[in-house]
């Protein structure tokens, strides 16, 4: 371990210089005009993975973006790890909130910021740089390692699937390594061994067939607005609690050594609540911050809409409103019955609705 110590002090300032190269790469892979900077982002991280020493490096064009893969396989006998990462970035926009440019790196404090530095470009930067410490200064990884380097991860990896199901050979391995997540805290050494899943639904309320003039209608008909506040509000109680029936009925209880080992952690409600810019914390009653945003399901309303929000007044009964809600869920959570539990509050046969007359 000592020779590859001494290799990573040695090689740090180029390490840094290469990650700095790395990022200045537009891979923005939902925007049509950087298709090319994603293929030579893509190109990049081909000529890294040879030049650090890989085996067998390819890249494999996909539908959308292509996909990076390379391997050391010279320790026979010992686990093969698979690395996985991406080389693309998320958008950029509004330009003017960057303090310096998003694809011109630059160091504050200890820190480096461009678009990806923390998604994924680091962490992928930081794996390759680990391998070729120990191939450059003794020849030899300890391990088995395959890496597989995407560039659609900010698009849905839509094409990942069937890239793994149709080169299951090439990538077996022991274990698989998602380096796309961040360190709890500087020092800190991290292992994130599970995220929460994910529904998402869009809630439509109709009342009329158009928009009506609240002098001569209002008071006669629901407003949708109202009908949709009316639900949005009724999702949780003030204890921050999901009221759906049965959303928790098969939420695993956290072990008590996942609860201890949580409660070790160096974190501090206040100091993350700045962080936040919020006047206060609120979260599901019963559970301490790190539990709520770690191991409990969530509910959320990304967004809402309905009626008039130009400049002045316009007195509209609107005949639409709609919102979009997200629900974050947790081991043993079933993402269909979660949906269907949800529709089930459309069930126009429940005393909710009926208190709602009129609402369609
Ligand atoms: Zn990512």
């Amino acid at each position: 371990m000592e020779r590859v110590l001494q290799y990573i002090d040695k090689n740090q300032s180029r390490f840094l210089e290469e990650l700095k190269e790395f990022l200045s790469i537009p891979s923005i892979s939902n925007n049509a005009d950087n298709k090319k900077d994603v293929l030579r982002c893509a190109h990049y991280v081909a000529d890294q993975l040879r030049q650090i020493g890989l085996q067998q490096v390819e890249i494999f064009p996909t539908s959308g973006h292509p996909i990076v893969y390379g391997e050391w396989l010279g320790s026979t006998g010992e686990p093969t790890v698979l690395f996985y990462g991406h080389y693309d970035v998320q958008p950029v926009d509004p330009l003017d909130l960057w303090t310096s440019g998003p694809f011109d790196p630059t160091i504050r404090n200890g820190e480096i910021f461009a678009r990806g530095s923390a998604d994924d470009k680091g962490q992928v930067m930081m794996n390759l740089k680990a391998v070729e410490s120990h191939l450059k200064s003794q020849g030899k990884v300890p391990i088995n390692v395959k890496f597989l380097i995407e560039g659609e991860e900010e698009v849905g990896s839509a094409n990942l699937d069937e890239f793994i199901a149709s080169h299951k050979g090439l990538l077996k391995a022991d274990v698989g390594l998602i380096s796309d997540t961040p360190m709890f805290d500087r020092g800190v050494p991290s292992i994130c061994y599970g995220l929460r899943g994910l529904v998402y639904v869009q809630i439509d309320v109709s009342g009329t067939d158009s928009d009506l003039h609240s002098g001569s209608f209002g008071g006669t008909v629901i407003n949708p607005n109202f009908a949709l506040a009316q639900i949005i509000a009724s999702l949780k109680n003030p204890d921050g609690q999901i009221t759906i029936p049965g959303f928790y009925d098969d939420v695993l209880p956290m072990s008590p050594k996942e609860k201890e080992e949580l409660s070790r952690l160096p974190f501090d409600p206040e100091k993350y609540r700045k962080s936040l810019g919020a006047p206060a914390l609120f979260g599901e009653k019963g559970y301490s911050p790190l539990e709520q945003i770690w191991v409990r399901p969530t509910l959320e309303v990304n967004g809402i809409c309905g009626g008039f929000i130009g400049e002045g007044a316009k007195t509209v009964i609107p005949a639409k409103a709609m919102a979009k809600i997200s629900m974050r869920l947790v081991p043993n959570q079933d993402s269909e019955r979660i949906a269907n539990l949800f529709e089930g509050i459309n069930d126009h046969s429940n005393a909710w609705w009926q208190s709602l007359a009129g609402a369609d």
